[in-house]
């Protein structure tokens, strides 16, 4: 049984992984930390809260100095066990634009939430995941410790041949940088990441036009998860489990 922790989980792809993992239709779930920006406004995950294994906090990713109290209401729930799995999901983008039109507060906004608030998260939340994977030293996968950073393949350099998306796309490419490197630092620890491109998905940042609903996407990542080893340790793949191209 594990503990997982999800960002943006009010809406979208976050609040269909919270509602898959309280399904336990995978694979068995102590914890679900679910964490959005005000809850409030978040009306669909509240009415979760029947489940007793699902913990609401508000987490704002911009908001880097709150993530160690972030840490310790979680280290308050999990004590002694930690956290098995980190899910940085939340994100943002915006409008398509070619060279000419781009701004650079819209390149620094989502840095910050794209790619700082996952990387400075993990550090925060770095304690608990070693806590966990040194708990379950003879497992492996979500029964251990495993960062998962959700990307996108618009963050794929070998993949790109439509250009513009400069914000979105250098934000997840940094992203997939920082994966790989987390996938290197705490490999002694026993700890994964991966980053993982959920596909392109009916939300409010994918729109009415994607093929896949948000349900295909979050069952397909929970299988993939269920199913993560050492052997993807380092890998960007997307919500089936395929590997993709950096
Ligand atoms: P949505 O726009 O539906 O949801 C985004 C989520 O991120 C919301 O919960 C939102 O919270 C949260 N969020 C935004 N800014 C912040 C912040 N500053 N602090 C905390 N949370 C924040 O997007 P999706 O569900 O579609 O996307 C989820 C992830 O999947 C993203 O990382 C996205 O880049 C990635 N992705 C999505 C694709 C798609 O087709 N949908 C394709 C490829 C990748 P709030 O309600 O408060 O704004």
């Amino acid at each position: 049984m594990c503990s997982i922790l999800v960002t943006g989980a009010n809406r979208g792809i976050g609040l269909g992984l919270v509602k898959k993992l309280l399904s336990n239709e995978t694979f068995k779930v102590e914890n679900v930390f679910a964490t959005c920006r005000d809850t409030g406004k978040a009306k669909e995950l509240m009415e979760l809260k029947k489940h007793p294994q699902l913990h609401i906090l508000e987490a704002d990713l911009v908001d880097h100095g709150s993530f160690f109290n972030l840490a310790s209401q979680v280290s308050n729930i999990v004590k002694d066990k930690g956290l098995n799995v980190l899910i940085n999901n939340a994100g943002i983008s915006s409008k398509f634009t070619r060279i000419g039109l781009v701004k650079s507060e819209d390149l620094l906004n989502q840095f910050k939430i794209n790619t700082i608030g996952p990387i400075m998260l993990t550090q925060a939340l770095l304690p608990l995941l070693k806590t966990a994977s040194e708990k379950n030293e003879t497992s492996t996968g979500v029964n251990k410790a495993v960062i998962v950073n959700i990307s996108s393949i618009l963050g794929s350099i070998a993949q790109n041949d439509q250009g513009g998306f400069y914000a979105y796309r250098t934000s997840k490419t940094a992203l997939n940088a920082a994966t790989k490197s987390l996938s290197i630092d705490l490999k002694t620890n026993g700890i994964l990441a991966v980053s993982i491109h959920p596909g392109w998905v009916k939300t409010a940042m994918g729109g009415a036009n994607a093929p896949l609903q948000v349900e295909q996407s979050t069952a397909g990542i929970c299988n993939f998860l269920n199913n993560i080893n050492e052997s993807h340790n380092g890998g960007f793949y997307d919500f089936e489990g395929k590997v993709l191209l950096w």
